[in-house]
């Protein structure tokens, strides 16, 4: 039998992208069992070591620019701008991870108060293998995001990426190795969610995924029993909070922009909105103004592209038929465009909505911007949130110390004040959902030392701190000396 392909074909034109092989699950054992072995010299590098290769393949992702646009574009239809802003955040977090490594992962010494004559500090191992598993809406930035940190961690990686785009998968293999990393620390698999879930049942020792909240559910399941750590970075319905003192011609363009970006295809894009009544009507008459400028259409003069994945218009047209039933009003859009190969949705505005309608409570991953009248600054974030999911979102001001005091109630894993989605132009800090968003995370300090064991270590000055406080056998010390060694130490404190 021959072996099984993907053949990813282009939404726009409905031509096959390119053709992968699938690797059997029963398969993927044996390139884990690679990266391992990979992995002795690969993990045993110092980061000094590690940096140059690190670096050189960074700047090859840069000089490849256009093959990863055109490896992109092949398969998912995106416009040639996204595909490089796409690059552009890549090329942002693997300079980040490269010029930080060594920093971040220093070690860290602690603090032996008050019994000083012992010192302390953790320090960052590489784990060994990571499994990452992606999704399809941005092909190249998620499972290179990962990658990275795990790379620049001293882990070897295995990358399983979706089944709807292996080739964006693939050129990370492919310019790894061209860039001069050694072969096996970077390797890519493919198939669907039964390869995903051999790579998790793998000797693999952490698992990266980004995905849906019913896949990551299933991973955790499986990784829990072997005590395997998972990074989850799952769904979003991430809310914008339009207050009075915002400026409310750049909040309504957000809420267009970062609502319909990538057709709505975006984990971090703004899904639903909570305005504040004293400038409702304002934001109304603005928001509805620019998703009229924006466009879906399938010429080359368009803002929005096809869905990448086709079975995403049942849940768009779902949410969008459950809230008119419900009695919301469609202000712009509403209709899908269908061509001879792709489908497409208009950039659709909603007003009348609330709380009972799918489109406020569950991930649309769709272009559909449902905006809410709120009373207030207290009913706004009561309302955002009351979700099951806890990504990202924003708030708009123009009192700056308003918004960080209103994003900092907010209960997500990220929030922008007058902004949405930096995240991916600020890698220092940590993105990660909580709730149905999400586990542990990624990016910043907390992103690169996941892919690490923490390995503390304390060193005796002189002697040993357990013999100099009498805590050794045979027993000599009496009840009374450790009270009054208590009180000692931490009697200052009553
Ligand atoms: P998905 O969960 O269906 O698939 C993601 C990946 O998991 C694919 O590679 C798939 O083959 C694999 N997979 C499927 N079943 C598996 C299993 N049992 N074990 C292991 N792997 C398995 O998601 P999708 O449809 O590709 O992407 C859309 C979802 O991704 C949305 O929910 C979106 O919000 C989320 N997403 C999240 C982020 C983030 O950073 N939080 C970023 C992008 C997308």
């Amino acid at each position: 039998m021959s072996p099984a392909e993907l053949s990813p074909r282009n939404p726009l034109t409905g031509e096959v992208a390119g053709t992968v092989l699938v690797t059997e699950p029963t398969d993927v054992a044996d390139v884990v069992g690679r990266s391992h072995r990979v992995f002795a010299s690969w993990g045993s590098m110092t980061r000094a070591e590690r940096k140059p290769y690190l670096r050189a393949f960074a700047k090859h992702v840069l000089h490849s620019m256009d093959r990863i646009t055109d490896v992109v574009r092949s398969e998912t239809g995106k416009d040639r701008g996204d595909v490089l802003a796409e690059v552009n955040a890549t090329l942002t977090a693997l300079d980040f991870f490269t010029r930080k490594a060594e920093d971040l992962l220093s070690p860290k010494r602690g603090t032996s108060w008050p019994y000083v004559i012992t010192k302390g500090w953790t320090e960052y191992h590489p784990l060994g293998v990571a499994g990452v598993i992606s999704p399809w809406n941005y092909p190249f930035y998620l499972p290179t995001l990962s990658a990275i940190q795990a790379l620049s961690a001293g882990c070897t990686v295995v990358i399983k990426p979706s089944e709807l785009t292996p080739l964006s998968g693939q050129l990370i293999e492919d310019l790894a190795l061209e860039s001069g990393i050694p072969k096996g620390v970077v390797q890519v698999i493919h198939g669907d969610g039964a390869t995903g879930a051999a790579l998790v049942e793998a000797d693999t020792d952490i698992i990266a995924f980004t995905g849906s909240p019913a896949v990551g559910r299933k991973i955790a399941t499986v990784a829990a029993p072997m005590l395997k750590p998972t990074l989850l970075e799952l769904g979003g319905k991430d809310a914008q909070i339009v207050l009075e003192d915002a400026k409310i011609k750049d909040a309504a363009r957000a809420a267009i922009n970062f609502g319909v970006f990538n057709a709505g295809q975006m984990c971090v894009g703004i899904e639903r909105v909570y305005v504040v009544a004293e400038v409702y009507a304002d934001f109304m008459a603005e928001v509805t103004k620019a998703a009229g400028k924006v466009t879906a259409a399938t010429g080359d003069k368009r803002d929005i592209g096809p869905l990448i994945s086709p079975p995403q218009i049942d849940i768009i047209e779902d949410h969008l038929k459950d809230a008119i039933s419900k009695g919301a009003t469609v202000v712009a859009g509403g209709s899908r465009i269908e061509t001879e190969h792709g489908i497409y949705f208009e950039p659709t505005l909603l007003e009348n909505v609330d709380h009972t309608m799918k489109v406020m409570c569950e991930e649309t991953f769709g272009p559909l911007v449902p905006v809410m009248r709120v009373a207030d600054e207290a009913e706004a974030l009561t309302l955002a949130n009351d979700s099951t999911y806890g990504l990202h979102g924003s708030v708009w001001t123009k009192d700056r110390k308003r918004g960080a005091r209103v994003a900092s109630k907010m209960k997500t894993g990220s929030i922008a004040v007058n902004d949405h989605v930096v995240n991916f132009v600020y890698p220092s800090i940590k993105l990660g959902g909580i709730g149905d968003s999400g586990l542990n995370g990624q990016l910043g300090e907390e992103g690169i030392k996941a892919f690490t064991i923490h390995r503390s270590i304390t060193s005796a000055r002189f002697s040993p701190t357990t013999k100099v406080l009498g805590a050794w056998l045979p027993r000599k010390r009496s009840p009374r000396y450790w009270k009054r060694l208590a009180y000692l130490l931490f009697g200052w404190r009553r």
